[in-house]
This record gives C-alpha cells, sequence and structure tokens, in this order.
C-alpha cells in the first residue's frame, strides 16, 4: 500500500465528507521553532478556542502542564487568553498553567480571576487596589503605546501621578506589555511604539521590580522585526502556520479537507450557483464539495478561491453557498469521493492561509478562527 500525500487521512475514513485536520506535530515544530528565533519563553496565545483549532487539544500539544508535579516546557511561559471562560474551561481541565488575559476585566470579574489563578493586565490604580483586595496576585501592567484599545496611555505613565505610584509600588506587577498596532506591515510604527515603552519602563524604574517580566511581540513583531526582545514573546499566528511565516521555516498546522460529493457537465452559456455569476464559456465538468460558508468556508471565495486536487489547482465557480462550493475540475480527472485540499498541503502543493486570505481580502485570523463553525476538527502528528 502506497503512503498517502495527505498525512490526516488515516484518521479521515470514506464517511468522513469534509474535515478540519490539525498538525500538532506541525504545532510543536512551530513552537520550538519561534523559542528558538525568540531567545525568550513564550506565552502562547489560545484565545478564541486557540484560534478556532481547540483550545485544549492545542495546549496539551504545546506542553501545557495538566498536573501539579508535571514540569511546564522550557519553551511555554504561559497561555495568553482573552475572556475568564477561556480560564474556566482550562481550569476544568486541571491545566496547570500560567494563563494571563490580555483584555481588561470588570472589576466585577477581578475575584474570579483570582479563584482561577489568572494574571490579569491591569492599569488603572482603582482595578490594581481592587485585585488586591480579591486576593491578588501577579498581574500585568498594560501600556498603550499607540494602539489605543487598552491598557494606560504611555504618556501618562512617564509622568505617574502620585497616588497611583503608591499603588503600583504597594502591588508592584510581575509583568509589563505593550502590543504593536502594524508589526505586520512595513512600518515605523513599531519602533516608535517600542521607543515609548522602553520610556515608560525607565520612568517607572524605581517602582517596579528588578526582574519584571516585559513582553512586547504578537507573531509579526517577533518573525518580522524582532520588536523588543523583553523576558517573554506572545506568538498566536505564527504558532498555527500563517503570519510572515516562509523565512522561518514555519508549517502549516490547519488542512481543510473535503470529499467530492457529485459531479457534472455544464455546456456553454450554462451557469453554476446562486445569481448565475460565472458561466461556462465552453463544456467544463463541475466538482461539488460539500463545505461552504457555514463551515467558514467564506462567500468571499465565490469565483475567487482556489483548491488543490492531486496537487493541481481548481478554481472555485460560482458563488459559495452555505453548505456547498463547486469547482471546475475541467483539467484534472477525479471522481466521487476522491479528497480535495480547500487550504493546506496537498503532497508538495500549498494554498497557506495567508494565500488564501488574500484572494479574498480576508484576515487570515478571521479565517482560521471561522473554521470552528461546523467541520468536525482531527487532530493528528500526536506527541
Ligand atoms: C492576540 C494577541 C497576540 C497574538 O497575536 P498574533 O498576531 O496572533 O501573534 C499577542 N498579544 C496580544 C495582546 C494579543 O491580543
Amino acid at each position: 500500500m502506497t503512503t498517502s500525500i495527505y498525512p490526516d487521512i488515516a484518521h479521515a475514513t470514506a464517511r468522513v465528507p469534509a474535515w478540519v485536520a490539525i498538525d500538532l506535530g506541525a504545532l510543536r515544530r512551530n513552537m520550538a521553532r519561534l523559542h528558538v528565533h525568540a531567545g525568550v519563553p513564550l506565552v502562547a496565545m489560545v484565545k478564541a478556542d486557540a484560534y478556532g483549532l481547540g483550545m485544549l487539544p492545542i495546549v496539551r500539544a504545546l506542553g501545557a502542564t495538566f498536573a501539579p508535579d508535571q514540569p511546564a516546557s522550557g519553551a511555554l511561559w504561559a497561555l495568553g487568553i482573552a475572556t475568564l471562560d477561556e480560564a474556566r474551561q482550562l481550569r476544568a481541565a486541571r491545566c496547570t498553567a500560567r494563563i494571563l488575559c490580555f483584555v481588561p476585566l470588570l472589576p466585577s470579574e477581578l475575584a474570579e480571576a483570582h479563584a482561577l489563578h489568572v494574571r490579569p493586565a491591569l492599569h488603572r490604580a482603582s482595578d490594581i487596589v481592587a485585585w488586591a483586595a480579591a486576593g491578588g496576585g501577579p498581574w500585568h501592567l498594560s501600556v498603550d503605546t499607540g494602539m489605543s484599545r487598552a491598557g494606560a496611555r504611555w504618556d501618562a505613565m512617564v509622568s505617574i501621578a502620585a497616588p497611583f505610584a503608591e499603588v503600583m509600588a504597594a502591588h508592584p506587577p510581575e509583568g509589563m506589555f505593550t502590543h504593536f498596532h502594524s508589526a505586520d506591515i512595513a512600518t515605523a510604527a513599531v519602533a516608535e511604539q517600542a521607543q515609548r515603552f522602553v520610556a515608560v519602563r525607565n520612568a517607572l524604574a524605581t517602582l517596579l521590580p528588578s526582574n519584571l517580566l516585559t513582553h512586547t511581540d504578537n507573531s509579526a513583531a517577533l518573525t518580522r522585526h524582532h520588536g523588543l526582545p523583553g523576558a517573554l514573546a506572545r506568538p498566536g499566528l505564527a504558532l498555527y502556520g500563517a503570519g510572515t511565516v516562509a523565512e522561518h521555516a514555519l508549517e502549516n498546522v490547519v488542512h481543510v479537507r473535503a470529499r467530492i460529493v457529485d459531479t457534472r457537465v455544464v455546456l456553454a452559456g450554462e451557469s453554476v450557483s446562486y445569481h448565475a455569476t460565472w458561466t461556462a464559456a465552453a463544456t467544463r465538468r463541475i466538482a461539488t464539495v460539500p463545505v461552504g460558508y457555514a463551515d467558514g468556508y467564506r462567500f468571499a471565495f465565490s469565483n475567487r478561491g482556489e483548491v488543490l486536487i492531486a496537487g493541481r489547482r481548481c478554481p472555485v465557480v460560482g458563488r459559495v453557498t452555505m453548505d456547498m462550493t463547486m469547482i471546475d475540475v475541467t483539467d484534472v480527472p477525479c471522481e466521487v469521493g476522491d479528497v480535495v485540499t480547500l487550504l493546506g498541503n496537498d503532497g508538495d502543493a500549498q494554498l497557506s492561509l495567508d494565500e488564501i486570505a488574500g484572494h479574498s481580502g480576508l484576515l487570515p485570523y478571521e479565517l482560521l478562527v471561522g473554521l470552528k463553525l461546523r467541520l468536525p476538527r482531527l487532530y493528528f502528528g500526536e506527541v
């Protein structure tokens, strides 16, 4: 028997019409490469159900600890999340890893955050006091250096008011971080934000612990700019194989596949799908896959997307519908039951997240998180 070109196919029986295959081996190799590149431990961003890939299997594969006596992997310092519900899920699964929450919590959430051993991102004196009153514990100072989303403005922090300085001195943070707004495009903004961050650090030097854990770099900052070395780095997207990954030999983690469920011949002048937006110029052979926008295969791929069949590219024709998508397979012999790759690797051929997002003006982020809508997830490459 020949080895299949789809490493996940052994898990996908002929009765599975469509699936998202998640390569945990590639995920672990990506983490190891990012760790080497960063030169510091990582806060692995697993918010939003690990970007739609399934938080618990992902954090297990990353080596997060699930027992108090199990040492953490050297690469992984903490998990990064956005909501307390994510922390609840991790703790309910007995995950004992450090957890950092990057979205500001409401004052009313701080007591539960404490109970869940979450490290909150704080910046208001009243919240820092409330955190201490709720039991306290490590927290990270959130500095807004230009993103204008969350955290204390850098210019307010460099001339910090005396009452706030007292609160900081009484309850010093474990870490301090900021977030770059344009690390994924070529701009001078990263350097400017980094300067502002360093200015805050210097201005607060006497209030901050000497072993303060600073962190600034998301995937793009880490892989493109190496923004500020810091003590930790916070990759999300790059772990999952997207972003500016080629030069770092990062691997696709996610493969979306479907089996052909129908084929037909359409004649010159005949149309395909809603509103007849695609018309055959000559006799064409069309295959249908049971994946549509309800599966996260976005409407924006209508008449623009490409898929791989036996390593060859075939165009999406007509509008993507809720449950089905049509492909022009005139040039590629195929039949019902054959596997189509909508994202990821097919032998040596590849449709990266960045490429297919680019086809349609989507962000690789929103494409990834959308994949959790309906498709079954199939994990392979276990450790
Ligand atoms: C989501 C997030 C990250 C990770 O960003 P990527 O671009 O996916 O690497 C890092 N830091 C913060 C504060 C975030 O919210």
